[in-house]
């Protein structure tokens, strides 16, 4: 490598940075990949792993064997504390780096709108501590229900609360009420499980807002059979590990709160002295650069860009799309080319409602049920990176499928405390 080559900082080895990473392999340029995790995370099937489907193993992979081979590419296993657009230097706990391009590919994170109690007492699902904590949650609670003797208080351990209708939401309510009814029924006989109670909150008039209304309808009918209470227009105020409280004045006894209702952009995006939107996102120019700032771009969760007068969603396929078109304006860039605006195709939407159900919306096609499941299926197995991956997850659903049995039931705690 020579000095004279170009440095390319990518940000962030999520599906957006480590796609931009592979497309710049014939570059010729230096690029250097900085992420504070060592795996690349899949973040589609992180409630698997929290409701004890798959194990966490199986949906991350480590970023350096993901990259073995690229010859112009350096992993570098940092924190990125904040950037200097102006004098082109990334700050990370490793040191500095100086650079001719940046991509800023940092993601998402849990947006808890400052509501401190759901913070603290609930749990988001953002990575796969937050998965195997649910996990370890939901597990303990039915440990302590089976000893706890007064009933009002094993009813409230046995209330699980998913707050938010949407993709993540829907399928994690759905997941949890087939663990409880399919597999913990079988390993807790004592237990009366006509107490257990699963509830969707969502503060908006219907589920799965991004979707057709009769999708909508179809997945709250599913979820009804699946016997998860859902209730719309309902809003959450606050939950301080106890009880739930609802604007309005209602409250819900429970243990279990997880607040699948708000995504905003890594907070580092706060940290590169630039306006950003009420979600943290930077706002970016049509081309993906910051404007007043050409060399650097902002793809995925953390870039805020609107198509036909909406932003565009925070989604894989928005940044993994947003990566190819970032990698040809770098290399029109340093053909000294002008830079061309991004335009999105959208591949349509998913969401799974357990064993046989789901919905899709696949270019302006709306199906259900059996099919829809089937092609949930398939488009998951096909995104995950690796054969060693996808083979276990195959593995494990088809026990999961045919023995109604669940692989992963440990309750992993940090301390010696058994819960
Ligand atoms: C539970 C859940 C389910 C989802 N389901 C779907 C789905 O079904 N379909 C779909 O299309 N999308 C889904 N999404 C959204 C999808 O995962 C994101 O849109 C996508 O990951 C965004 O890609 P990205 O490259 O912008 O960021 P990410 O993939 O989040 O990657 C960001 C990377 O930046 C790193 N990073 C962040 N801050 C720093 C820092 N300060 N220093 C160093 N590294 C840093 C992170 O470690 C991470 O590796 C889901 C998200 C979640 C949380």
């Amino acid at each position: 490598m020579t000095d004279t080559l170009p440095t390319i900082v990518i940000v962030g080895a999520g599906f957006g940075g480590l796609r931009a990473a592979r497309r710049l392999r014939a570059t010729p340029a230096h690029v250097i990949l900085l992420d504070r995790r060592n795996h690349h995370l899949f973040q589609p099937l992180l409630y698997q792993v929290a409701t004890a489907g798959l194990e966490p193993e199986q949906i991350a992979k480590p970023i350096r064997s993901i990259l073995r081979g690229l010859s112009n590419l350096e992993f570098r296993l940092a924190e990125v504390r904040s950037i200097d657009l102006g004098q082109r230097i990334v700050h990370t706990s490793a040191g500095e780096i100086v650079y001719d391009y940046l991509v800023f590919a940092a993601g998402g994170a849990t947006d808890f709108f400052g509501k401190h109690g759901v913070r603290q007492y609930g749990h988001g699902l953002k990575d796969l501590r937050d998965a195997v904590a649910i996990r370890n949650q939901i597990l303990c609670a039915f440990e302590g229900a089976t000893l706890e003797q007064d009933p009002a208080r094993r009813r409230a351990l046995l209330t699980f609360v998913v707050v938010g209708g949407g993709p993540t939401g829907v399928e994690t309510a759905g997941a949890i009420s087939e663990l409880v009814h399919l597999v913990l029924a079988k390993d807790y006989p004592g237990l009366n499980l006509t107490q257990v109670e699963i509830v969707l909150l969502e503060a908006a008039e219907r589920l799965l807002p991004g979707m057709p209304e009769s999708l909508s309808r179809a997945a709250r009918k599913t979820l009804e059979r699946k016997r998860v209470s859902v209730r719309l227009g309902a809003r959450v105020e606050d939950f301080d590990g106890q009880s739930a409280a609802l604007v309005g004045g209602e409250s819900i006894s429970c243990r279990t709160l997880i607040w699948a209702a708000g995504a905003r952009a890594a907070p580092l995006a706060d940290q590169l002295g630039v306006p950003t939107t009420r979600q943290g996102r930077i706002p970016v120019e049509p081309t993906l650069q910051v404007s007043g700032n050409p060399q650097a771009f902002v793809i995925g969760d953390a870039a805020y860009l609107e198509a036909d007068g909406a932003p565009l969603p925070m989604m894989a396929p928005v940044a993994v799309q947003m990566a190819d078109a970032v990698v040809d304006n770098l290399e029109r860039l340093m053909r000294g080319e002008p830079t061309v605006p991004f335009r999105y195709r959208n591949p349509g939407s998913l969401a799974t409602i357990g064993r046989n159900a789901a919905v899709a919306h696949v270019r302006g096609l709306s199906f259900k049920g059996f099919p829809a499941w089937v092609v949930w299926l398939v488009v998951h197995l096909i995104q995950l990176i690796g054969f060693r991956n996808r083979l276990f997850v195959l593995v494990n659903w088809a026990v999961d499928y045919f023995l109604y049995d669940r692989a992963v039931r440990l309750i992993t705690p940090d301390t010696d405390e058994p819960c």
